[in-house]
């Protein structure tokens, strides 16, 4: 177990598209050791969700959080080598952030729900439908497994702020927990 490093913006990592993951891998030391780096760094930082460009591993893997259970318990989703569709034409706007720009708060509009095939950590498909905060968690997500970060998702570059000002000065349309991912 480790804390990994993570890429910030400029690092050529987050600008490439990600590897597959061969499924027969999945169960395999090295995907399972990273699966568990990436828990361990994900909870150092407090963040939200995780892709492993982040942590410099050029691979379709992301933990995408978010998500909480009955008892309060957060549920964290291991999410390998997703396929991710908009199923539906409305729009849902936050401020982001992101642990690859520190400090950092924008405001991105994105589809406001999801339909996602993805490889859990067992392996397994899994079939999904997700929307508002969830289905912004996992696009973002699934942005970095593309080589994208969300400031080139946002329309207005003025509401891209530091987070203590965007706290202050930015309207906060929605809740926004104040973790990145
Ligand atoms: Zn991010």
């Amino acid at each position: 177990m480790a804390i990994l490093k993570v890429a910030r913006l400029g690092h050529p990592v987050l600008r490439r598209v990600a590897d597959p993951i061969p499924p027969q891998e999945i169960a395999g030391p090295e995907i399972q050791a990273l699966i568990q780096d990436m828990f361990e760094t994900m909870d150092e930082y407090n963040g939200v969700g995780l892709a492993a460009p982040q942590v410099h591993v050029s691979r379709q893997l992301a933990l995408v959080g978010g998500e909480t259970d009955d008892d309060g318990t957060p549920l964290v989703r291991v999410v390998i080598n997703p396929e991710i569709t908009p199923t539906t034409d409305k729009q849902f706007g936050m401020y982001e952030g992101c642990l690859s720009l520190p400090g950092m708060r924008g405001y991105v509009e994105r589809p406001a729900a999801v339909h996602v095939r993805y490889l859990d950590e067992d392996g397994e498909v899994v079939e999904e439908d997700l929307e508002g905060y969830q289905a912004v968690v996992m696009q973002h997500e699934c942005d970095h497994l593309q080589g994208r970060v969300y400031i080139e998702r946002m329309k207005d570059l003025r509401r891209l702020a530091f987070e203590e000002e965007a706290d202050r000065y930015l309207p906060v349309d929605v809740m926004n927990d104040g973790r990145d991912v």
